[in-house]
């Protein structure tokens, strides 16, 4: 065997033996709760489908109709020939949409929330700028402040205090806010009201990845922005478009000025293959639902099993995060003891991941739970039972 394959396959044994080592799974049938693993019946609790709208069949029509309309593929990325009819019409409702937030806003959409972090990031970037990233930031996030040759600070998890002092103390020429508006591993909230207010007050920039937030939160569902009623031209808002709103792809929603910088400057907008426009087409039939009168149905589903999961849990030793939103984690702690109690559920047909480090931090592995509308409270008691049950077995 060569000695490059041999210490690759040292580190993977490694991994192994750490109980770090992840595995792939084939979903054989459409994303659903009700769902083929496998060759298996599952019913999974892991998806970020958080409106039940992947399989949706209104969505897969328009996805159909897009690639009889559009072709399959865009051809060249946006700014040689790539930029459909499709892409623009689905910029400028995102704009609409999302207008009652930013001031003069504009919409640009990415074929990934990872890239839209990177093009934000290191198109706002440059050596003469400081950036504050909160500890439990997204990766994409993460890559982005490395690739964007800032000075990079990290802030403590939610604490807006810590933040207000370094942005005092900040003499850089440019300062930018960065964190999730949803994490995405502990399901709370930022203190985005204080965030602004600070950012206001030092001229920074204010960063909202609101991948998880986007589509479930606020009564129209624009996301975290709207469920705390916050609008400010310091805000530049990225918000997913594979997870709550069931596709693929991403957007950044800022002012006009912003938008137009990263056209001009953001590399990973810039020298990648558009997207499929049939994409961009789907998704234009997938805000309709969640700005009507169905997306407000399927998220007010969504808080009632929230609130039953919440309500149902009796735990002694594993420790649930207090979160309001459809990331409901449990953290065990030991990574072998959270693979060996996510097998066990999946022996009984429930599909919940395990998270361990590097993704979390280290002795704070948990099961990472996600309810979606999609879900009956019928599967919500079914895992209750099954945690339950675990968790008294193993005491
Ligand atoms: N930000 C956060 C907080 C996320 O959880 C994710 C996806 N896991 C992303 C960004 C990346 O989005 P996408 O999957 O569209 O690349």
């Amino acid at each position: 065997m060569s000695r490059l394959i041999a210490g690759l396959e040292a580190r993977i044994a490694e991994l192994d033996a750490q109980h770090l080592r992840r595995r792939l799974r084939v979903a054989e049938s459409p994303c659903a709760p009700h769902v083929q693993v496998d060759g298996r019946a599952m019913l999974a609790f892991c998806s970020n489908d958080y409106l039940g709208l992947a399989a949706h069949p209104r969505i897969v029509a328009a996805l159909q109709e897009g690639a009889a309309l559009h072709g399959a593929g865009s051809g060249a990325s946006h700014l040689i020939s790539g930029h459909a009819r499709a892409h623009a019409a689905l910029e400028e409702r995102l704009a609409a949409f999302m207008a009652p937030q930013i001031d003069d806003g504009r919409a640009l959409y990415f074929s990934t929330g990872y890239m839209a972090n990177l093009a934000i990031l290191g198109a706002l970037g440059g050596a003469e700028v400081e950036l504050f990233s909160e500890e439990l930031n997204h990766a994409s996030l993460i890559d982005g402040a490395r690739l964007s040759r800032a000075q990079v600070r990290v802030y403590g998890h939610g604490d807006h205090a810590q933040l207000a002092g370094l942005l005092q103390a900040s003499t850089a020429a440019g300062k930018l806010v960065v964190t999730d508006g949803v994490f995405s591993m502990d399901g709370d909230l930022a203190p985005l009201k204080e965030l602004l207010t600070l950012c206001e007050r030092y001229d920074a920039w204010l960063v909202v990845d609101d991948a998880h937030g986007f589509g479930v939160l606020g009564a129209q569902g624009r996301g975290v922005l709207e469920l705390l009623g916050l609008r400010s031209p310091n805000l530049i808002y990225m918000g997913t478009l594979g997870k709550a709103a069931g596709v693929s792809g991403a957007f950044v929603a800022a002012h006009a000025s912003v938008i137009e910088w990263l056209v001009q400057r953001a590399r990973a907008y810039i020298y990648t293959t558009a997207s499929p426009p049939a994409v961009a087409h789907a998704l234009l039939t997938s805000l309709d639902i969640i700005a009507g009168e169905e997306g407000a149905a399927r998220r007010a589903h969504l808080q009632q099993l929230i609130a039953q999961w919440r309500d149902g849990l009796r735990l002694t030793r594993w420790q649930p995060i207090a979160s309001d939103t459809a990331i409901q984690p449990l953290v065990i702690g030991d990574n072998g003891e959270a693979l060996r109690v996510a097998a066990a559920l999946y022996e009984q047909g429930l599909w919940v991941p395990a998270i361990r480090p590097p993704t979390v931090p280290a002795g704070t592995a948990r099961l990472r739970v996600t309810l979606s509308a999609a879900h009956t409270a019928d599967d919500v008691s079914r895992l209750l039972t099954a945690v339950h049950q675990l968790e008294k077995a193993g005491s």
